[in-house]
């Protein structure tokens, strides 16, 4: 049976048999038991499907990976320690020494460093885009060694909306998959695989945990890259792999073959797991995932409407504004809403935002964003602090500007606050 959404946010990923907990449990146990050395032998070699170490994969996680899996529409999926994780992992599973990635500009200054420092030191060549490239630009940028072509959905802070189809479409025609960060939208206002992304991968310590309880990441894939089709390009998944006897990733696990080498050999190597526990207060978050979403929503409109209309705030970024630059794209891929985070900037530049983030009362100042209380921060000075003012440009972030996340609590009284804050400039 095929379920909503919102029901699969609560019933997916987790079906207990008769007598055993309803709840999730939390298998907060490094090994596994087994009766014969033989059978344990079979799951090291991949013979066998079965649990022997956490590193590679526990049941809690596993139930969980599911759940998101199918929220998704993937076919596989697999927790990581962080959001970061997921990105290196999405990326390194596919690229090794010698490789070239295709990055939009507008993404999260984690990532961009990630890209822009560490994988270029592992011999990963890198190459950033314009968000709104055209399909001849993107591929215009393409190499022999690219592998793959990596964006967001809805760019942490500039909140630039994805032409997912556009880029999609030029990763085929180069012939590599679309990965895409999915982080702000969550699959609740945005499913990437309908628009012909391949990977998707999310940092779970934002909306999907909710609560700023625990850092986390996923990995999904669709199922839908033909990898044997360029074969050549990716030998990791399309020729044996030595340190599993020889077997061939495309050939035994078919469509799981992505994410079985990311579980079996990146994760065996490189250990970037999540624990069983922060997987479990993941689970309670995605529960009420499209609650909380909605509201996020709901009230960062009633904000962002509140803003464009007072004099002293200079601009307002939303994408739910009717004068945003993105609107039209977010009315075809977020069509019930963007996310609760807000970007705009004041009169007086850069040292009126800190006075008046210093003068807000009820939001506080956190690096975070998207979770269920409102908060604020100044990229330039924090997240993007090691970017240059031209990489900063690059990224759509401003000096000025202020990345407000807008909660679940009562629009009035976030509203309130944001008048009071901004009666002091
Ligand atoms: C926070 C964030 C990340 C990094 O995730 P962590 O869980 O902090 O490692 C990646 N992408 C986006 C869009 C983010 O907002």
């Amino acid at each position: 049976m095929s379920y909503k959404i919102g029901t699969k946010c609560v019933q997916s990923g987790y079906t207990p048999k008769n007598g055993e907990p309803r709840i999730l449990p939390i298998y907060q146990s490094t090994t596994f038991k087994y009766e014969s050395s033989e059978q344990m032998g079979r799951l090291f070699d991949l013979e066998e499907s079965g649990y022997f170490y956490s590193r590679l994969q526990n049941p809690t996680c596993d139930a969980v990976a599911a759940k998101i899996a199918d929220l998704e529409g993937g076919v596989a999926a697999m927790l990581t320690s962080s959001g970061q994780a997921a990105s290196f992992f999405s990326i390194f599973n596919i690229c090794s020494a010698g490789d070239h990635v295709i990055s939009s500009a507008a993404i999260y200054g984690g990532t961009f460093n990630l890209l822009d420092v560490t994988i270029r030191k592992m011999g990963i060549d890198v190459t950033f885009i314009a968000p709104d490239s055209t399909k001849e630009e993107i591929i215009a940028a393409s190499k022999p060694n690219t592998k793959c072509v990596f964006a967001e959905t809805l760019s942490n802070p500039a909140l630039v909306v994805l032409d997912i189809e556009c880029f999609a479409e030029a990763a085929h025609e180069i012939g590599v998959p679309l990965i895409v960060d999915n982080t702000f939208p969550t699959p609740i206002n945005c499913r990437p695989f309908a628009f012909g992304a391949d990977i998707v991968i999310h940092s779970t310590t934002k909306y999907m945990d909710g609560h700023a309880t625990s850092i986390g990441g996923v990995i999904i894939d669709s199922g839908n890259f033909d990898w044997t089709k360029y074969a050549e390009k990716f030998p990791g998944l399309c020729t044996p792999d030595e340190s599993y006897h020889g077997i061939t990733y495309t050939e035994k696990f078919g469509k799981g073959a992505y994410i079985t080498k990311a579980t079996a050999q990146m994760m065996r190597d490189l250990g970037s797991i999540q624990s069983p526990f922060d997987a479990f207060l993941l689970n309670l978050g995605l529960e009420t995932l499209p609650l909380r979403v909605k509201q996020h929503c709901a009230n960062a409109q009633k904000v962002a409407e509140f803003l464009h209309n007072h004099p002293k705030v200079t601009w307002v970024n939303y994408p739910g504004l009717e004068d945003n630059e993105y609107h039209a794209l977010a009315q075809k891929y977020l069509p019930d809403g963007s996310s609760g985070v807000v970007a705009f900037g004041v009169a007086g530049g850069r040292e009126a935002a800190t006075k008046l983030m210093d003068a807000m009362q009820l939001a506080a100042i956190v690096t975070h964003v998207a979770d269920a209380r409102t908060c604020l921060l100044h990229p330039a000075s924090t997240t993007h602090r090691q970017l240059t003012d031209e990489q900063l440009v690059a990224c759509g972030v401003s000096p000025e500007l202020i990345r407000l996340s807008v909660g679940i609590e009562d629009a009035e009284d976030i509203i309130a606050d944001l008048e009071q804050a901004l009666a002091q400039l």
